[in-house]
């Protein structure tokens, strides 16, 4: 059984499940450190502690496994170890833990394991792979496509995150195989046009669970809701950290809305100050409240978008975008109070 933690729901299903089979044994295997749930699940516990939590009411008996047996090598597992708590224990900067223990790359490669954040940035890979694989057609034989929109047709289902081989076109039918099953099905073009994507990158939630052989390029990993679970999840792919590259931004390590809030400050001749605001400190906010409306601040998908209510909300409007001078406002009333001070 594999942990899902994306609903309460589903952890009620399991613990229904447990509760109701108490003549069965059941074994499960999970790790708190994945993917983190965008909507808050708890206002007492850290999502961590939460996870943890529900694991100990739902099952007696927990073991922990400190070894990752998916890496091939003793360098990798102690490298491993090493960026671990790199990452969870301190608050070092993501660009300087992938300059230490990992490769870089300025152009999208030919490689068919590429991860990342957005359904957008996958479109835009696949699409530029696609051209440097000169494929014209929209869709050709032999190609892979996942399903990111669930569909349901003449009685057979298609499941999100679920890769299909494009096994025959036939005009306007297109003949998609079931990668782990075999199972053949047959839909209409736009049905694959709007329900799947090209299958030359992954978003790290659609990857969680699996093992990676061949090489990886991991990109958005410089977005600002980038998440320390979301980096963990995406190199811990790779069964060969020699494999792993990072596709490198001009931007560096700032994100975009950092970069905002810095000409703002510039354009004000504000001093930008030392302990400015970076990716850790808007991650913090996610799940907090607006300290004008109670308005809770999170982050979601929606379409191929994500969108946010998080904004930095200067308390001294003299001062820049420092840690100490910012709380946590939605958007809307950051705007509001902006629209105040200007009038
Ligand atoms: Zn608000």
């Amino acid at each position: 059984m594999k942990y899902i933690f994306h609903s309460v729901g589903k952890l009620c299903l399991i613990w229904d499940f447990v509760m109701n089979n108490p003549d069965k044994i059941i074994v499960a295997t999970g790790d708190t450190k994945q993917l983190k749930n965008p909507e808050s699940l708890s206002n007492v516990f850290t999502f961590e502690e939460y996870a943890n939590h529900c694991i100990d009411l739902i099952f007696e008996n927990n073991i922990m496994l400190s070894e990752c047996k998916r890496l091939n090598n003793e360098i990798d597992k102690l490298k491993l170890k090493d960026v671990k708590h790199l990452i969870f224990k301190t608050d070092t900067d993501y660009k300087t833990i992938i300059d230490r223990y990992f490769q870089w790359t300025s152009e999208i490669e030919l490689c068919d394991n590429n991860i990342a954040y957005t359904n957008k940035t996958c479109k835009e890979v696949s699409k530029k792979i696609r051209e440097m694989k000169n494929i014209k057609d929209e869709f050709i034989i032999g190609e892979d496509v996942i399903c990111r929109k669930y569909l349901k047709y003449n009685g057979k289902k298609f499941n999100v995150n679920f890769k299909f081989k494009i096994v025959n076109i036939i005009g306007d039918e297109i003949v998609l195989q079931n990668v782990s099953t075999d199972e053949k099905l047959k839909i209409v073009r736009w049905m694959v046009r709007k329900h799947f994507i090209y299958a030359y990158c992954y978003t790290c939630h659609s990857k969680q669970g699996c093992s990676v052989d061949g090489d990886i390029v991991i990109y958005d990993w410089n977005k600002w809701y980038c998440e320390k679970e979301w980096l963990f999840t995406a190199f811990t792919r790779a069964k060969d950290f020699n494999r792993i590259k990072f596709f490198k931004y001009d931007d560096d390590d700032k994100s975009k809305k950092v970069l905002n809030y810095i000409e703002q400050d510039n354009k004000s001749g504000r001093n930008i100050s030392e302990d400015y605001v970076d990716r850790s400190f808007l991650m913090n906010l996610m799940n907090t409240h607006c300290e004008n409306c109670g308005e809770v601040l999170t982050v979601d998908f929606e379409n191929d978008k994500v969108v946010s209510n998080i904004s930095c909300q200067r308390v001294n409007n003299d001062i820049s975008h420092s840690k100490d001078n910012c709380i946590g406002f939605c958007v809307h009333c950051n705007c509001a109070f902006s629209n105040k001070i200007s009038m």
